[in-house]
């Protein structure tokens, strides 16, 4: 059985190292100069390659009943155990984060490289598929090496190329046309796990200052999607983990008009405003430029004044009792005007790809046999912290050993 893979990302090494153990010949074509270069930047390069809390409600899509089976076929323990059994230590964090314990990235990839030898699977790489067909009871394959075109035969093929985020580290839309051409739909794609961005007066005043704060996305009063954790203002907006995990309803959901900040979550109120009187009538030199002096960074605590209507430069001792609850309503409630999202470019995802209705739950084509498709080509995308790593684990697991059984 010869096997032919696209993409020697997560999902192709895997489905690669999955269709060999069960006997097949695999060629795995990569376009890229070298096999896995997404995959050293995932993590901030630390790779997070799971997450302990795993459910397929931490996946979107049209393909959850193929989340499901898949994470039942092959969820975290299996993965563990596979990347154990290569000789990976891993280790796990409070939120359920998993990551390998040398902290590198390099030591995931390395484990595949070693087990790719191993069965003898070369990566062909600067190697980029550029047509599918089949015909008479093979596929064939367009692969192009700089100016060399050859038509390569399989008897299987498994597309592994990935979503079109992150064009620098392999993202393309190589993946969606290739299966768009056996009469497979595309969904719309959008960015997610990404930079928000909003109207840029009041970030820009703060750029590159972190805190901790609750963030949603809102539809007028309504709450679209809430997180909590460390932000960062950028020149445009905000980033940082907490504005990620919320950034697909601002990407995806045309009624997202703002994102709401609460940067006082973990102080009580009666503490700010014990401070805050206290301010007024002792301290009658300062200025509200310095009324948060202590509580927040200094850029932001003038930028809250600001936010408040009131002015920097005015005396404390002008605080009244309606200012004051004016200005821990304004840091509980400081709301930007959302703009969107920044580009796929920049995204660590892609939602949206190729329907998975038209897919069964071995990942084969319903449309033509021996076709398969595997992790973010597909029309799925999880949360941040792992799980998309393991949608391309699981689901290059099941394409790969089902390609490789006859028939
Ligand atoms: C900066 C960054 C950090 C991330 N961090 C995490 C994280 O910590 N945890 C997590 O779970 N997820 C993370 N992700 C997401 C995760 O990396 C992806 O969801 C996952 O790599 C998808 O695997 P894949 O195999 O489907 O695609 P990819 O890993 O993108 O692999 C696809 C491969 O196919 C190749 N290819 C494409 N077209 C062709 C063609 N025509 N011919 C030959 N080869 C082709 C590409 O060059 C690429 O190597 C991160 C993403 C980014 C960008």
């Amino acid at each position: 059985m010869d096997i032919a893979i696209i993409g020697a990302g997560a999902s192709g090494m895997m489905a690669a190292i999955a269709a060999a153990r069960r006997g097949a010949n695999v060629m795995l074509f990569e376009k890229q100069a070298r096999a896995g270069k997404k995959l050293l930047a995932t993590g901030n390069g630390r790779c997070n390659l799971t997450n302990l809390n795993m459910s397929p409600r931490c996946y979107h899509g049209s393909g959850y009943s193929h989340v499901k089976s898949a994470l039942e076929a092959f969820g975290v323990e299996d993965t563990l155990s596979f990347f154990q059994s290569m000789g990976l230590l891993t280790i796990s964090e409070e939120n359920g984060r998993v990551y390998p314990a040398s902290d590198r990235a390099n030591s995931v990839l390395d484990v595949l490289r070693l087990e790719l030898d191993r069965l003898g699977i070369a990566v062909i790489a600067d190697h980029a598929v550029e047509k599918a067909r089949f015909k008479k009871g093979k596929f064939l394959l367009d692969v192009r090496n700089e100016d060399n075109v050859t038509v390569v035969k399989a008897d299987k093929l498994i597309v592994c190329c990935g979503g079109s985020a992150a064009p620098k580290l392999g993202g393309t839309t190589d993946g969606y046309a290739i299966l768009e051409s056996f009469g497979h739909a595309k969904t719309k794609i959008y960015p997610s796990l990404v930079r928000l961005t909003t109207d840029p007066e009041y970030p820009r005043a703060m750029k590159g200052i972190r805190l901790d704060a609750e963030i949603s996305i809102m539809a007028g009063n309504k709450v679209l999607a809430a997180s909590a954790g460390e932000i960062q203002f950028t020149e445009n907006g905000v980033s940082g983990p907490a504005a990620f995990e919320v950034s697909r309803a601002a990407s995806t959901m045309k009624n997202a008009d703002s994102v709401q900040l609460d940067l006082l979550r973990s102080v009580e109120d009666s503490v700010l405003l014990g401070v805050l009187h206290e301010r007024r009538k002792n301290m009658l030199n300062l200025t509200l430029g310095d009324v948060f002096t202590g509580i927040f960074h200094s850029r932001v605590g003038k930028m809250l004044v600001r936010y408040a209507g009131l002015s920097n430069e005015d005396p404390c001792s002008t605080l009244n009792d309606s200012k004051i609850k004016k200005l821990i309503s304004c840091a509980h409630a400081f709301i930007l005007p959302l703009r969107g999202t920044a580009s796929l470019t920049e995204a660590q995802v892609t939602a949206g790809g190729i329907d998975c209705a038209l897919f069964d739950e071995t990942m084969q084509s319903m449309l033509c046999p021996g076709l398969y498709a595997a992790g973010e080509v597909l029309d799925v995308d999880g949360d941040c912290g792992g799980y998309n790593l393991q949608w391309a684990w699981s689901s290059g697991y099941i394409a790969g050993t089902s390609a490789a059984q006859e028939g």
